[in-house]
């Protein structure tokens, strides 16, 4: 075995490896050492300074190099023979290597390439200076735990940032400092060494407060793009706790101050901003200002579900008609009354019932004096989902029955035929079992008397599969 002991920097095992490829050395081998800048270097070679190491005959692609920079800032050790085995192999014969994502060297560098992207972004974002006194001078200094080596890879981007300030990061592994016109690196230090809170905290807080989204606020998502062990550097992160309690009245205020503005604004669709709580009645007010399509300026109100929160069964028609758009009730017109018959038949308490729409305003054509129901288009349902989703979170009904093919196509998507998958219990990604049916509004179109009997008993049977499906638990 050779043993090739070298500072661990990316230049320095570039020189060394070009060395050991020169020599025909194998990557199995090598024994890689890495040693400090006071210990003597035990080159297997006279010199393996990269100024002296001449030019390789050996060609890899540019690629590789990108990839072996970002990789030897990881903080595993294996990270120096992986880049060789990839190296040797790259020179012998495996010019596309790169291009075989699950081979386990060319996988295992991605990941550690990942990684390190990842604490330079964490880096960037977590940063956060104290002013300090120095010399009868401000400076600004900031404390920061790598999961890396990254911190002089990152240190010309703070340079660039704060250009004005004269500054120092200071880690347990490496410390950075810019004087306004140079860069230089120290050894690391304790923690004990950063500065404590001074009033940057509360400018910090200030800012953070007001960018601050509660709308956008999703609390797992927020807490793996801010993980709780950069929280104790972060003065903003005492603000947290308090400002996700305060989301959902925020998000209702923000909501009524933008409907105006939205309303000026035609032909707009966005997914509906829901707040992210477990309560009904606070997401049954903030849908009351939606204005995430434009559906919401031909009708009087939003009609949001109705129905126990603990409701075991969710029914989920299409949207709300005319006379549910006046009252704000969903399900309480003919075909509303059609259902509750049919519910009764069925066995079903309509009390014990969650009833709701997939599209929350009612979308008419005038038609002489009355209003005549037109069909949802896909981007009213898709802005208008974010609703019936968060009704789904919130009650978990062990049951949803789709009443009509929007309702079964939300779900299933468009290709979905509620006639041939009618009455069946399907699975869905959104409800553990769901019943498809037709709409009762359908029944109330049949051209006669026999044809509404023959559809309302097979209505009625559909809803007995739900029922049964409930009940099975
Ligand atoms: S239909 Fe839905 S998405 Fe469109 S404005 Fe009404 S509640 Fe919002």
């Amino acid at each position: 075995m050779e043993q090739i002991s070298f500072l661990p920097t990316f230049e320095r095992w570039q020189a060394a490896a070009r060395r050991a490829l020169q020599n025909a050395i194998e990557p199995g081998q090598i024994v890689w050492e890495e040693i400090g800048e006071d210990q003597p270097a035990l080159y297997l070679f006279e010199e393996a300074d990269p100024a002296s190491t001449p030019p390789s005959k050996f060609r890899v692609p540019k690629r590789f190099l990108a990839l072996a920079k970002l990789v030897s800032l990881h903080r595993e050790a294996g990270r120096w023979p992986l880049l060789y085995r990839l190296l040797w192999r790259l020179t012998h014969g495996e010019t596309h290597l790169l291009e075989i994502a699950v081979d386990s060297d060319v996988a295992q560098a991605g990941d550690f390439e990942k990684s390190v992207r990842q604490d330079i972004h964490k880096m960037r974002a977590f940063v956060r200076f104290r002013e300090v006194e120095h010399g009868g001078e401000k400076w600004f200094v900031a404390w920061f735990e790598p999961q890396h080596h990254i911190v002089e890879q990152n240190a010309p981007f703070f340079a660039d940032r704060f250009a004005s300030m004269r500054w120092s990061i200071l880690t347990p592994d490496r410390c950075a400092h810019w004087n306004g016109k140079t860069l230089s690196f120290t050894a690391g230090v304790p923690r004990s060494d950063a500065p404590g809170a001074d009033q940057m905290e509360e400018l910090w807080r200030t800012y953070y407060a007001n960018i601050f989204n509660p709308a956008r606020v999703k609390v797992h998502a927020m807490q793996a793009e801010m993980p709780k062990k950069y929280w104790r550097n972060l003065p903003e992160a005492t603000l947290i706790p308090s400002l996700l309690h305060e989301a959902p009245r925020r998000v209702e205020m923000m909501m009524e101050k933008s409907a105006a503005k939205k309303a000026a604004m035609d032909g707009e669709w966005y997914p509906a901003p829901v707040p992210e709580t477990s309560s009904l009645t606070t997401v049954r007010g903030a849908s009351r200002g939606c204005t995430a399509c434009p559906l919401y300026k031909n009708a009087t109100q939003t009609v949001f579900g109705e129905g126990p929160k603990r409701a075991t069964l969710m029914l989920l028609g299409e949207q709300p008609g005319d006379q549910e758009d006046l009252s704000g009730k969903p399900f309480i017109g003919p075909a509303g009354k059609l259902l509750d018959r049919a519910l009764e038949e069925a066995g079903i308490d309509r009390a014990d019932v969650y009833v709701t729409n997939t599209v929350k305003h009612f979308k008419w054509e005038p038609r002489g004096k009355r209003r005549i129901h037109q069909k949802p288009s896909s981007r009213d349902i898709a802005a208008c989902r974010p609703w019936f989703e968060a009704e789904l979170r919130i009650v978990r009904p062990s049951v949803l029955v789709c009443l009509g093919s929007t309702a079964a196509q939300a779900l299933f998507g468009p290709s979905f035929r509620v006639t041939r998958e009618r009455g069946r219990v399907l699975e869905s990604a959104l409800a553990p079992r769901v019943v498809t049916t037709v709409h009762p509004s359908s029944l109330l179109r049949q051209p006669d008397e026999e044809s509404r009997a023959r559809e309302y008993a097979l209505f009625v049977q559909d809803l007995g599969v739900a029922l049964r499906a409930a009940n099975e638990k």
